[in-house]
């Protein structure tokens, strides 16, 4: 049997993402919620254009990225096609890439000094557009990754509220790689409900069904829907 290949990428990532989808539904259940409330962000970082396409063919429409320039390079053509997709940023941010990260993302979830708040509501006021920020914590207080400690957080969320009105809805976390998530994804969502912030970002494809048990409301799948990523980025 001879297929189109375009056709094989296209059942083959409609097959993944409906897998995803049905574990969605049935982690949500398990903890008494409902699917619609837990939003899949595909993360197609270094995934080319055409794996892109097809999860649109899929009706997938969240979807994370980790660089600006990347972005740049594959999404606004993809814009032009589906004006209803909504891009994450889930890389760090530099304050010289935020007047790009402006234009191409809808939300940013990675916002973790008050530099960054600051430039970001900054360019807000130049170009004027409907952006949410998330708050991104290093809830295992590792030195090398990015985020704030959570002691940090009242402090940084009133500078966002008060000083620079920055649309702060969420937060954001990624665990330690050789530890249990579970105490993780508890603090996070402890975190958002004592901070009235609506929006959770926790779960990667290993742990995304234990992450929406402990309130995620939004999980970043990447290799679970296309397969394992050509380059490392992480
Ligand atoms: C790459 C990445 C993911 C997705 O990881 P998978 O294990 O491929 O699902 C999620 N979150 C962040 C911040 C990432 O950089």
């Amino acid at each position: 049997m001879t297929e189109h290949p375009s056709l094989s990428i296209d059942t083959d990532i409609a097959a993944a993402l409906a897998q995803v989808r049905r574990e969605i539904t049935t982690a949500a259940h398990a903890g008494g919620r409902v699917e619609a409330d837990i939003t899949l962000v595909a993360v197609s970082k270094t995934q080319p254009v055409a794996l892109l396409q097809a999860a649109l063919s899929a009706g997938q429409r969240a979807f994370g990225e980790n660089r600006v320039q990347e972005t740049a390079a594959k999404w606004p053509t993809l814009r032009v096609q589906h004006p209803d997709i909504e891009l994450h940023l889930i890389g760090p941010l530099q304050t010289n890439k935020i007047k790009d990260a402006v234009d191409l993302f809808d939300v940013i979830e990675t916002v973790d000094r008050p530099k960054l708040a600051a430039a970001l509501a900054m360019e807000l006021q130049r170009n004027p557009k409907r952006l949410r920020c998330y708050i991104e914590i290093n809830t295992g207080g590792e030195p090398q990754k990015s985020g704030i400690a959570p002691a940090e957080l009242e402090a940084l969320l009133a500078l966002c509220r008060n000083d620079y009105k920055l649309p702060v809805t969420g937060l954001m976390c990624i665990p330690p790689q050789d530890e249990d998530p579970a105490l993780h994804f508890a603090l996070l969502t402890d975190l958002a409900r004592r901070h009235h912030l609506s929006e959770i970002s926790m779960g990667m494809s290993a742990d995304y069904p234990l992450a929406i048990r402990f309130g995620a409301t939004h999980i970043r799948v990447g290799t679970a829907i296309f397969g394992t990523r050509l380059s490392s980025s992480l």
